[in-house]
């Protein structure tokens, strides 16, 4: 391949006188050693990244454009502004480079870190196990947890190396990545376990001296009022006779608050282990046994095939004696109750309806029912702690709750639940 431009250019000179041309050459050299300067200095800017494009003068005087934006720029700026602090390290640890973001983790002006030995950056005591990370092979990368050393103070950090062979240089990348907000965090997070752990056990020894100690005087309390009542000289007016008698309903009512509060601490606490249940066959045993549901009760009907669930069998078991024992109870004066259980399945989930024929529960009153001793009807037997249970056990079996109802025509309480996963080809 022949220099077009050079090979003119001795043309032009030879063609020349002496003295024209002796002038000439001086002029020549100094224009030359302009352009060298200029492209020294093009070359400076280049490697320093302060260009984004080069306009070159082609033999015929027409401007090329060469632009860097499509290859080194987004590097470039992917480096510098990365949330990531970037090091380049020399084959001995002396750092080559250093991005913005690792000059402010490490709360030092760049000045300071170009050249430096890259341990001294970090916690004394972490030195020598950096240093190692150099010698260890290096290519398929290194990671460390370590500290880094900010004047008057230290920053978590998360080191990550790999060894590096390009255009000529041999060395080291490292990424440095700021662990002070996680630490911070987790801190926090095992600070406020540690206090969760002393209220649950706060709650705990509560619950069992409630549950233990606080009912021995309630009964004996209700066993004294009924011994009262039940040897009270008939001279004794008749409202003196009901003071005695409610003071043994409320001893009645408050163990039964009692008793409910310990059944939702214990379904809060305890394990479930989850299997599959079949809840068509759950709910035919439940049927048979529970005498409230028995056909002289109530008309209850199971809808198509109930599917089987994941769960653990005596919570459902416990849910739907809740649901169905309230699908009785909250109905009219004198309206016999009609129940029934139908289910709608998806491939990983099945929603379970109990629709009834009861009183019906206000729009305002539906969110609050599966909270702790929340009652709508009153003059109806009851804690106000069955629907809590039920959305507590749901919940723990990975299932939600809910209801739609309306005042007079009913409630359709449903339950989800996961189900099986079906083999592929089944
Ligand atoms: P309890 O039955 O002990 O009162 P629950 O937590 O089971 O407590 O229910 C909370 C309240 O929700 C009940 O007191 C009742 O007012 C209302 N409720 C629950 N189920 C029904 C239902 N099927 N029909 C109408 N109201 C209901």
């Amino acid at each position: 391949m022949t220099n077009e431009p050079a090979q003119q250019f001795s043309d032009e000179l030879s063609a020349r006188p002496p003295a024209a041309r002796s002038g000439g050459l001086r002029r020549e050299n100094e224009d030359l050693r302009a352009r060298l300067e200029e492209a020294e200095e093009t070359l400076r800017a280049i490697r320093q990244g302060e260009v984004d494009a080069l306009v070159v003068e082609g033999p015929s005087g027409e401007q090329q454009v060469f632009t860097l934006q499509g290859a080194e720029t987004p590097y470039r700026v992917l480096v510098e502004e990365m949330n990531e602090g970037a090091l380049l390290l020399g084959a001995d640890g002396i750092i080559l480079y250093a991005n913005a973001r690792f000059a402010q983790l490490a709360g030092r002006p760049l000045e300071e870190i170009v050249g430096a030995d890259w341990t001294g950056l970090f916690a004394p005591a972490d030195q020598q196990r950096l240093k190692a990370m150099l010698g260890v092979d290096a290519a398929a990368g290194v990671r460390q947890e370590t500290t880094l050393q900010t004047p008057g103070s230290t920053r978590p950090v998360d080191v990550s190396l790999a060894s590096m062979r390009r255009n000529g240089l041999e060395g080291f990348s490292v990424v440095v990545t700021d662990l002070a907000e996680r630490k911070a965090a987790e801190e926090a997070l095992r600070a406020s376990n540690a206090k969760l752990r002393e209220m649950v056990a706060e709650l705990e020894h509560f619950s069992y001296s409630i549950g233990h100690d606080m009912r021995a005087p309630l009964r004996a309390m209700k066993s004294f009022a009924v011994i009262l009542e039940e040897s009270c000289d008939p001279s004794i007016p008749a409202p003196n006779r009901d003071l005695i008698r409610r003071i043994s309903a409320a001893a009645t009512r408050l163990d039964h608050l009692i008793q409910g509060s310990l059944n939702y601490a214990r379904v809060v606490k305890e394990e479930l282990s989850v299997e599959q249940v079949d809840l068509g066959k759950l709910l035919a045993g439940l049927l048979e046994s529970y005498p409230d549901l028995l056909p002289q009760k109530a008309d209850i009907r199971v809808e198509g095939q109930l599917p089987v669930v994941l769960g653990n069998e005596a919570a459902i078991t416990q849910v739907f004696s809740n649901l169905l024992g309230n699908a009785v109870k909250f109905v009219a004066p004198g309206v016999r109750p009609v129940i029934r259980i139908r289910a709608e399945e998806s491939d990983t989930r099945a929603q379970v309806w109990v629709e009834d024929n009861g009183l019906g529960i206000a729009s305002e009153s539906q969110c609050r029912i599966f909270e702790m001793f929340q009652r709508v009807h009153k003059g109806y037997e009851g804690t106000g702690m069955g629907l809590a249970i039920v959305r507590k056990v749901i919940e723990r079996m990975g299932g939600r709750v809910g209801v739609e109802s309306e005042v007079g025509k009913g409630s359709s309480f449903w339950v989800e639940f996961r189900v099986p996963m079906v083999p592929p080809g089944r």
